[in-house]
């Protein structure tokens, strides 16, 4: 790790908080309390203390949020050139890097995730813009050959104002990711941060206007779900909305937008297989399988959270998993453990739910399946690496997600067998293999049903690689060119020679 994060980690973790951290809505290009005057608690889930206070946010301040939004798509950011917006998002993703050490710091204290990993996010969110910056210029149309009494072409046209509703896993990334494309295209975005982390976010806004982003093209409204979240799905100035989080709260939002017909993207969980080949390199396999579920504690979408591995190298994958899976430390984020802790009190007792209830259906895990501490200080949310081997595959264990670190073993006898396994639940995220015969891992990237597929490296890709989930996972694809076009109305233009 680079001397001056590690020197700024150690120091917040010494103070037990950041100094100068956003405690207001960044609306317009400044900083406002809510209107309504109320403030939250965010907590450090590596001790499980309160560590900051941030605005409660309500319908009001949404409604300030949307109006600079709307205008600024009016005013500036619409009236600026392709080639003005890159060279702001491009400065952009340099002011991102230049604040790395406080990003990542703030994001692991936020979040809880390991330091390093936070350092991670922010370069990636670093390369959304760079990306996005490239490609503002480059967003052509077509032209329509319809015979020499017409000519035909399509305008790309930003939506307008879009929503971004973020959840506390990845809360930079997540921003990034959708905030990057949608300003590219010539959108405005109000976004709304999990109340669970709300400081990437603003912090974002607040380094963006720094590097020339005009007052109202990105404002930032923290608070629940419910006061600032479900205002902002529902109003009637928003044109788009993407929302990154749960199926149940999906449902919410997709009803909320139909009443103003607006358009949504949808990316929501995950209950992602590993199918691991008996011909493939097991070291490689077994790297894969432990990033795949024990990064970020097992709170991603995309998590790796099901092995499902054929008969005949069962026994050695276990053995080795259970002995990588051993080797993890837990530590609060600051200290760059190899597994933080869960976000939130309320998420631990959801994960141990799950695992106590496959303990009442007789299932035992082969290692872990309890709530911990942070061994040197006795603090935080913690919960073991738990694995469970061959479970059955109508178990719950097995449909549902858990969004921790909890992995589920399937046995295959073959590999049409391993695709039917990787087919056998209602969510279509992810779907890794490995395997040395390219014609076995191409048989199972046409057939799975997942938004992608990753051969021989979990998590491979980037922002050049679109991303997003098939049915209980969601629509919509983000990320790459596709999430470019996702803020874009194509509209056709006709002429009659
Ligand atoms: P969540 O649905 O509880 O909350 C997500 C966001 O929605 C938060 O900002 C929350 O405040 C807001 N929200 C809650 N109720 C709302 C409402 N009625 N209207 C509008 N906004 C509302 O999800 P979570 O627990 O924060 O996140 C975990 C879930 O997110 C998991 O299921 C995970 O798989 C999913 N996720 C998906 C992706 C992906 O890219 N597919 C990425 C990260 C997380």
């Amino acid at each position: 790790m680079r001397a001056s994060l590690a020197e700024l980690a150690a120091r917040t973790l010494a103070a037990g908080t950041l100094e100068g951290l956003p405690d207001r809505h960044w609306i317009d290009g400044g900083w406002h309390g809510a209107r309504a005057g109320g403030t939250m608690e965010s907590w450090d889930a590596g001790t499980a203390r309160p560590y900051a206070r941030f605005a409660a946010g309500d319908a009001d301040d949404i409604a300030d949020a949307v109006a600079s939004a709307r205008a600024a798509f009016a005013g500036p950011w619409g009236r600026m050139t392709p080639a003005e917006r890159g060279r702001i998002l491009l400065a952009g993703a340099e002011a991102i890097r230049r604040h790395a050490d406080r990003l990542a710091v703030a994001e692991a204290l936020d979040v809880g995730k390991p330091v390093g990993e936070a350092d991670g996010d922010v370069r990636g969110a670093a390369r959304a813009f760079e990306y996005y910056a490239g490609a503002v210029d480059k967003l052509q149309g077509d032209s329509i050959p319809l015979g020499n009494g017409y000519i035909a072409f399509t305008l790309n046209e930003p939506v307008g104002v879009v929503a971004q509703v973020i959840p506390w896993n990845y809360p930079l990334s997540t921003a990034a990711r959708g905030i990057a494309p949608a300003l590219a295209a010539g959108c405005t975005v109000v976004a709304k941060p999990a109340e669970q982390t709300p400081m990437s976010a603003l912090m974002l806004a607040e380094i963006l206007a720094g590097a020339g982003l005009p007052p109202g093209v990105l404002n930032v409204v923290t608070g629940t779900g419910a006061a600032a979240g479900a205002p902002l799905v529902a109003h009637a100035g928003v044109d788009h909305v993407t929302f990154t989080g749960s199926v149940a709260t999906g449902r919410k939002v997709m009803q909320a937008a139909a009443q103003n017909i607006t358009g949504v993207t949808l990316e929501l969980g995950g209950k992602s297989p590993v199918v691991v080949l008996a011909d493939c390199d097991l070291d490689q396999a077994v790297d894969g399988v432990i990033g795949a579920i024990f990064e970020n504690a097992g709170q991603i979408c995309s998590a790796g959270s099901r092995l499902v591995v054929e008969r005949s190298v069962h026994a050695e994958m276990i053995e080795r998993v259970m002995a990588r899976a051993r080797r993890l430390v837990m530590g609060h984020g600051l200290r760059n453990p190899t597994l933080g802790p869960l976000n939130s009190a309320e998420h631990r007792e959801r994960v141990a739910a799950h695992v106590d209830g496959a303990r009442a259906r007789g299932l035992t895990p082969l290692t872990g399946g309890k709530r911990a501490v942070d061994p040197e200080t006795g603090l935080g949310w913690f919960f073991e690496p738990t694995i469970f081997d061959d479970v059955a595959p109508a178990d719950p264990l097995v449909q549902e997600e858990i969004f921790g670190p909890v992995l589920t073993i399937q046995v295959a006898e073959d590999a049409g067998a391993a695709l039917a396994l990787a087919n056998g639940t209602e969510y279509g995220l992810v779907a890794g293999v490995y395997t040395r015969d390219i014609g076995a891992a191409l048989t199972l990237a046409r057939d799975v049903d997942a938004g992608q597929v990753y051969i021989n490296e979990y998590f491979a890709g980037g922002i050049e690689t679109p991303f997003g989930g098939n049915r209980l996972s969601g629509f919509g694809r983000e990320k790459g060119l596709e999430g470019l076009r996702a803020y874009c109305k194509v509209k056709s233009v006709t002429a009659r020679l």
